[in-house]
């Protein structure tokens, strides 16, 4: 195939393709259409050069930028296969994308861009043993999700991106029709093809997750694990990272059994299963636990140990635990329930005699209802073994913040198209573009994460 020719063929994939080239749109079984065996060439020889570009030892940064280019500029090469400036080229842009190899610091499994399986496993028990958690964000639409992103490349960290029922009706849009959470399987997996086509050009690991799913919401889990399943079967792994179960309203017996059943399901595909025991306090995504006893706030040990060793049953199951330690949902005046990450402590100590294990830290804690906690509980938490946890209230109000600083700052420019202080016919048009007050969010959101990122001391880790 002449190079030109590629060159073009590839364009027609579009930015969209160029970054999910690699999985969703190239798989084995899709449809054999002209375009469809010219993309799979195309990625064949972006795979090539990544390999050519790898062999060499290459490292470099921009991830991704020139991935339309390299893979255009690759085949011709192959093509020459002789060294030419065009051949030069391809090398530079190549290796750019070798970044996905591998970083300089995290286990060699772990790459850029969506993390699952293995490699999920790796990055978390890296965690661990590194003491840092990770943050996982809730997030609402493309802008919420870039903006984790962004603060990860800035912070040097990997990243959740986290769907919650609602957060996915609403990429799908509110008037959708969301009969049997159709909206709310439909955006969360829209939102996860996003993250997919994007989330290498920002040169992080990004985990994709979905959050609480009580009992009433197994149809909203149930179609997720199709999307896993049909994702699983063309691309080799899942669609999304992990999913969480928040069952911790049933009684531990059917808590424990449920979460059983769905993790033989989630390992055939490689999915991690976060669960949760215990209740947190407070109100998330529409489910009020303000007004819940307190003892449930705080989880035993010996509960704890009941779900590692039926989970730990499953072949190939992965979990982690969100055990209640008086964690509450939401930001409220202090003094209401009474932080207690010693517990997390005692039930490590607990599991390993139990286990009679080398490891101080069997568990893999994961840390709900985050926002407004001190930073010495924060990471006296991490120390017990929480590799990562919810920051949702605090980036709510970050964004909203930033949109209205932006307000406030531009407000006799927002009141009218026409007319501002420099004149009654001045445009306001570069004010009021919906851009403008979206990225101030973004950006005060981004930040807001990266001191998150701080106090987890996910910084600098990669
Ligand atoms: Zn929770």
């Amino acid at each position: 195939m002449p190079g030109k020719m590629t060159s073009v063929a590839l364009m027609g994939v579009g930015a969209y393709g160029a970054a999910t080239a690699l999985n969703a749109f190239v798989a084995p079984g899709a449809p054999t259409t002209q375009g469809a065996t010219q993309q799979r060439q195309q990625v064949r020889h972006l795979r090539q050069a990544q390999q050519a570009a790898a062999s060499q030892g290459a490292s470099s940064v921009n991830v991704g930028a020139c991935a339309l280019g390299a893979a255009a500029l690759a085949a011709g090469a192959a093509k020459a296969g002789k060294r030419t400036p065009q051949r030069a080229q391809v090398a530079r842009c190549a290796t750019a994308v070798a970044k996905k190899i591998g970083f300089k610091n995290l286990p060699a499994s772990v790459k850029a861009g969506v993390v699952t399986g293995q490699a999920l496993v790796d990055l978390l028990g890296y965690a661990k043993e590194k003491g840092f958690a990770i943050p996982g964000v809730n997030i609402v639409g493309t802008g919420s999700i870039n903006a984790c992103m962004e603060a990860a490349k800035k912070a040097g960290g990997p990243i959740m991106v986290t769907f919650s029922k609602g957060g996915g009706q609403f990429i799908a849009g509110k008037a959708a029709d969301n009969s049997d959470d159709k909206a709310s399987i439909a955006g969360a997996v829209a939102g996860a093809l996003h993250v997919r086509a994007v989330a290498e050009l920002y040169g992080v690991p990004v985990i994709l997750h979905t959050d609480h799913c009580q009992k009433a919401w197994l149809p909203w889990f149930d179609g997720l694990m199709e999307a896993n399943e049909e994702y699983f079967e063309k691309n080799g792994e899942p669609l999304f990272s992990s999913h969480m179960l928040d069952l911790s309203e049933e009684t531990l017996e059917d808590n424990i059994a449920i979460c059983k059943k769905y993790l033989e399901r989630m390992a055939k595909v490689n999915l991690l299963l976060e669960m949760e025991l215990g209740i947190t306090g407070g109100e998330e995504d529409g489910v009020d636990n303000s007004d819940v006893d307190s003892s449930r706030l705080y989880t035993q040990p010996e509960e704890v140990w009941q779900v590692y060793e039926t989970l730990s049953s499953v072949p190939n199951g992965n979990f982690t635990v969100a055990a209640a330690f008086g964690n509450v949902h939401g930001v409220y005046a202090p003094g209401n329930v009474e932080l207690k990450p010693e517990i997390l402590h005692n039930t490590q100590k607990y599991i390993k005699e139990k286990l009679g294990c080398e490891s101080d830290k069997p568990v893999s804690f994961v840390f709900h209802g985050g926002s407004g906690s001190s930073v010495e509980d924060i990471q006296y938490a991490i120390e017990a073994g929480v590799i990562k946890m919810n920051i949702d209230t605090d980036t709510q109000w970050a964004f909203w913040d930033g949109m209205n600083k932006y307000q406030k700052k531009n407000v006799d420019y927002l009141q009218a198209q026409i007319g501002n202080p420099e004149g009654p016919e001045k445009p306001n048009k570069k004010y009021y573009d919906p851009r403008m007050a979206l990225r101030a969010g973004e950006e005060s959101m981004a930040d807001r994460l990266v001191k998150a990122m701080q106090d987890l001391k996910c910084i600098d880790v990669l």
